[in-house]
Parts: C-alpha cells; structure tokens; sequence
C-alpha cells in the first residue's frame, strides 16, 4: 500500500532530528495547555533546536501560578518516560476523532497518528524521540500576552 503522508503544518523542518526533543515537547504542552486552559493546540509554532516558541489564543492572560503549573505539569509529563508511538489511519477513522480541517485539499486517504504514551495524541509527519527521557527538562524562558488578538505567546527551552 502507497503511504502518502499528511499533517496539519507540512514543514521538510519537522525532518529535522535536531529538533526532535523540542518537537515532541510541543506535543506534551499542546496537550498540558488544552487541559489546564481549554484551549486549542497552538495557533502557531516556531521549533528550534535552542529556543522556541508557541502562540495560543486564550479567554486571558495566564496568571505567574498558572504558568508556574503549566511548567511543572509538562516536566511531570516527560519525567513518565512516555514511548512515543505511531499509527496508521484512513481519513474516515480520523473523523471525529482529530481536528481535519487543517488538512491540505486533496490530502492522502491515509493520515499518521503520533502519540505521546496515553497522554497526546495527533496528526503529525514530523520526527520525534522515542520516549520523553530523550527531552530533559523543560523551561519557560519568557512569554507574553497580546489583550487585542487574545494571544498567549511562550518561548521556552529545554535544559
Ligand atoms: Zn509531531
């Protein structure tokens, strides 16, 4: 069977083995960020190898605590020593079960799940490490917040 693979943000940079730990630490603070917050995945994300940086729209500016959480809970994550895993889907079996309307048109039938132990999980072609005791630990260097757009912004490392 031809695997034509698809994701919500294609990038060739999402290749990049360099970036695998803070790739996969996007993931964890996706899903760390949906469950402290409510929210949605990042609206945008610049990944590199020494520092990056994730947008989110929130109803408000977190609070010093609630980032203080956010840390911890997303340390306490990668500290489970979680495999990370991938699988195979049609399209039809995503529905429903993954946001699709990122999608490019024209999309192969066939979609990669990548999963973050039981933790997260999401479509993505991107390469990641095998299991989060690759990552160390994970720091919040900045952020801030934007009152117009509702936009978190978070920069971050990992030591
Ligand atoms: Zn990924």
């Amino acid at each position: 069977m031809e695997t034509n693979i698809v994701i919500n943000k294609p990038s060739p940079k999402f290749q990049d083995v360099s970036i695998a730990p803070m790739h996969t630490t996007e993931h964890i603070i996706n899903q760390t960020m949906i469950r402290l917050f409510g929210c949605s995945r990042s609206i945008s994300a610049h990944i590199e190898r020494k520092k990056s940086k994730l947008d989110y729209r929130l109803a408000a500016c977190p609070t010093e605590e609630e980032i203080e959480k956010l840390e911890e809970a997303v340390n306490e994550v990668i500290a489970r020593q979680l495999p990370v895993t991938t699988e195979f889907i049609t399209q039809e079996e995503a529905q429903g079960r993954f946001d699709l309307e990122r999608l490019p048109d024209g999309a192969s039938e066939t979609v990669r799940v990548v999963k973050v132990g039981d933790y997260d999980e999401c479509l993505c072609i991107g390469v990641h490490v095998e299991n989060t005791s690759e990552i160390g630990t994970f720091k919040i260097i900045s952020h801030d917040w934007d009152e117009e757009a509702k936009r978190w912004r978070m920069r971050f490392k990992l030591v």
